[in-house]
């Protein structure tokens, strides 16, 4: 059933119930007020009459005493002596008791009873003199004028509720149908989404909406948005890895074929797929340290460091690297103990440092400095090298990134995943990298690490 269906169908048969319980209260008042106004006729015309009865020395009523009485035209009259047979019936007609129950008991008080096949309201009263019992009087008032009214109500109320429910129904269709729309347009473009396969649609907000469409729609778009960007995150992962698996696969398949051509194994050959054969094997490596880090498994072994013995350990590692080339100088040196996985972190500095040498220009020079701040070391490494673009700069971190200058493949170029390893297993240890740079200036990477590793689980870079 649809939800618009059942939404007409809830709100009708709500307002059918209530208007049920409703019509039953106005009806049982509405009785109850009758009787009582009936009751009260009954009981004032006892009073009224009770007084002109007289009795004869053996105590039977005089029949005279009531003729000469004015009466309510819809009052019922018996008067039954102390053996129960009726001596007084006005009008003269009725002889049938009006209550034969209440007679035969002698029971006083107010009864609704059946009396000559009409419907009468009848009040009772047990008569007595001095003497003893004398006898009944009985006042009734036929109930076919409020039985009437009754039936008329009933009526009034099954027609004015089923014109409400009616009403209702028709107004719930059509006002759902307006709410509800905004939801089938939702459906609808999410349908040709998924049949076009567009990930770059968004559902428009064309017309006002309420408040909680909007959300979802917004909501919706987002997710649209996230999916988009991951879909085209995953095509340009695959096309990066498929990029740097050609190159080194293209180097091992033509020297293995020359190697088949000379019929003999060539030593300048064998370097060389031995040499592609480990730019492979860094490159899968990187990858699943990466799988890992963005997962959030990133296996670390925190044990007690020093982070200056680290850094000056990379500094002479690095020295031969930079040769003549560049100049790696300290700055400032602070002792730092801190807990850490001293071989990822050696990564982490040697990762920047090497970028640090590897772009400077000749004659350059790399400047380290390790502070310890709020109880956080501060590790910079700046450069006078040629810069960053500021287009590139937002996007170093990501993983395959490379600026337009360092995308000419040479044996000693990355596959542009050293920053973002850099900045993971930074993040794994609670800290994380700045970057600032200047074209034609040079470049400072700080890295910042709280002394104690804090447990950072969450992942997101793109
Ligand atoms: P790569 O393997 O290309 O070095 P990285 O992830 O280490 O990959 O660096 C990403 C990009 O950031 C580099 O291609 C380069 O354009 C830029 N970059 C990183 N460090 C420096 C630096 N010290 N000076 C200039 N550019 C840098």
């Amino acid at each position: 059933m649809s939800l618009r269906v059942r939404l007409t169908f809830l709100y009708t048969t709500l307002l059918g119930v209530v208007l049920l319980l409703f019509s039953l209260l106005i009806f049982g008042l509405v009785s109850i007020i009758l009787i009582n106004q009936i009751d009260s006729t009954l009981r004032q015309s006892a009073e009224n009459l009770i007084p002109l009865l007289r009795v004869n020395e053996e105590n039977q009523f005089d029949p005279r005493s009531l003729t000469s009485v004015e009466l309510n035209e819809n009052l019922i009259i018996q008067l039954f002596n102390a053996d129960n047979q009726l001596q007084v019936a006005r009008p003269y007609g009725w002889v049938e008791p009006l209550d034969p129950q209440s007679l035969a008991a002698r029971t006083p008080g107010y009864r609704s009873s059946t009396s000559d096949g009409v419907p009468v309201r009848v009040l009772t009263i047990p008569l007595k003199t001095v003497r003893g019992p004398a006898g009944v009087l009985q006042l009734g008032i036929s109930l076919s004028l409020v039985i009437a009214l009754q039936n008329d109500l009933v009526t009034i109320v099954i027609i004015t509720s089923l014109g409400a429910m009616l009403i209702t129904a028709v107004a719930t269709w059509l006002i759902t149908a307006r709410a509800l729309r905004p939801l089938s347009t939702v459906t609808r473009v999410a349908t040709q989404i998924t049949r076009a396969d567009d990930l770059s649609r968004r559902i428009p907000i064309t017309e006002p909406v309420d408040e909680e469409f909007r959300n979802l729609i917004n909501a919706f778009n987002q997710t649209l948005e996230r999916l988009e960007s991951l879909f085209n995150f995953q095509r340009r992962f695959i096309a990066d890895v498929s990029h740097e698996l050609r190159t080194p696969l293209t180097v091992i398949k033509g020297n293995a074929g020359l190697m088949r051509k000379l019929g003999e194994a060539d030593q300048e050959a064998l370097e060389s797929i031995e040499s592609e054969v480990d730019r492979l094997t860094r490159l899968v490596g990187d990858l699943l340290l990466l799988a890992q880090a963005e997962q959030g498994e990133l296996p670390l072994d925190p044990q007690k460091m020093s982070l200056d013995t680290l850094l000056v350990e990379v500094q002479h590692q690095l020295a031969t690297l930079a040769g003549d080339k560049v100049r790696i100088s300290l700055e400032h040196l602070e002792q730092i103990e801190m807990t850490g996985d001293r071989d990822r972190l050696k990564q982490v500095i040697l990762n920047l440092m090497a970028n640090a040498v590897q772009y400077s220009t000749p004659g350059g020079e790399v400047v380290l400095a390790l502070h310890l701040i709020n109880q956080q070391a501060r590790l910079t490494i700046r450069d006078n090298g040629p810069g960053i673009p500021a287009e590139d700069l937002p996007h170093i971190f990501e993983r395959f990134y490379r600026g337009e200058k360092s995308r000419t493949r040479s044996k000693q170029s990355g596959f542009g995943l050293g920053l973002s390893i850099a900045y993971w297993i930074v993040r794994a240890h609670g800290g994380h990298i700045e970057v600032s740079s200047q074209e034609g200036k040079g470049s400072t990477f700080t890295v910042w690490l709280p002394l104690k590793p804090v447990n950072n689980k969450e992942n997101s870079l793109e």
